[in-house]
């Protein structure tokens, strides 16, 4: 059986069958869902149950994967559960336990549910990153994406000029600030000092514009702080209306993949009681190019 995309939302998002991932792929495969991932931004895979190892491989596939030397997240290295190039968003601890609810790390992993592209916050933001659900509650948990080429495409004329020269600024300081985690030591706040992107992006490959947004930017360069948190909350409202959202209801099993450089994702609800263990792997990207 070969490899097929279908459409799961127009011209976004698209389910893919007839390959199995776990092994390794040839060429022709590797080729269909690079494609693939131009054309839809979002590919989902079901029914592969990967080991983290089969997850690095199938995400080499498509580049390097993503490594700094400071994290994107406020886990310490020796409470980490997972082993190296995979990053653990489960809400388990090291020893495989439900965190608190009143764990810091778990306020932390809350700003996942705000709208944004992974690794905003970085000189040069995620490519591709890949979400493997291994551990799937009962009840909500989904990930939701939202097309950033047609959030651009549909912005009105003047707007459309407007954003076409806006630099915006990008930290994790700005979107835990958004839902009240703002508990970070000195340490973090240097860590995650703001970097600065254009608010149109040109997609290395397929050349199309799209809106750059994040929970993750907090600032417009030359413009007053709250003029900037109300224009880009205005935007992140346009971006995410239904018509442009796909919502990914997870089965254990599934790989989801998704090109940050073109959406943004939020996650959504869960009870906590509940286990979720899901792992993803990233690819590095380049800075963005901007302009349209
Ligand atoms: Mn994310």
């Amino acid at each position: 059986m070969s490899l097929s995309i279908r459409p799961l939302r127009g011209a976004f998002a698209g389910e893919v069958s007839g390959v199995d991932i776990t092994a390794p792929l040839d060429g022709a495969d590797v080729a269909a869902i690079e494609a693939g991932m131009d054309a839809y931004a979002v590919l989902v895979f079901h029914d592969q149950r990967l080991t983290d190892e089969q997850q690095i491989a199938f995400t080499l596939n498509f580049g390097e994967l993503e490594s700094y030397k400071t994290p994107g997240h406020i886990r310490k290295g020796e409470d980490q559960r997972l082993g190296p190039g995979i990053a653990d968003f489960s809400n388990l601890d090291r020893h495989g336990q439900i965190m608190s609810v009143e764990d810091r790390v778990w306020f932390f992993k809350l700003g996942d549910r705000l709208w944004h592209s992974d690794s905003s916050f970085r000189p040069a933001p995620a490519k591709y990153s890949l979400l493997s659900g291994r551990v799937i509650p009962s009840w909500g948990a989904n990930t939701e994406f939202a097309d950033m080429r047609g959030a651009y495409d549909a912005l009105d004329a003047r707007t459309r000029a407007e954003v076409a020269s806006l630099i915006c600024e990008h930290s994790l300081i700005y979107s835990r600030e958004t839902i009240g985690f703002v508990d970070l030591t000195a340490e973090e706040i240097a860590a995650f000092a703001p970097v600065r992107h254009p608010l149109v992006r040109r997609h290395p490959v397929t050349g199309r514009p799209s809106l750059f947004l994040s929970a993750h930017a907090g600032a417009i360069v030359g413009w007053t702080v709250p003029e900037a948190r109300i224009f880009l909350r205005d935007l992140t409202e346009h971006a995410t209306q239904r018509e442009l959202v796909y919502s990914h209801a997870w089965k254990p099993g599934d790989l989801v993949m998704w090109d940050n450089r073109a959406t943004m994702h939020r996650a959504r609800r869960f009870d906590y009681r509940e286990v979720r263990d899901v792992r993803r792997t990233t690819l590095a990207g380049t800075p963005p190019i901007p302009g349209t």
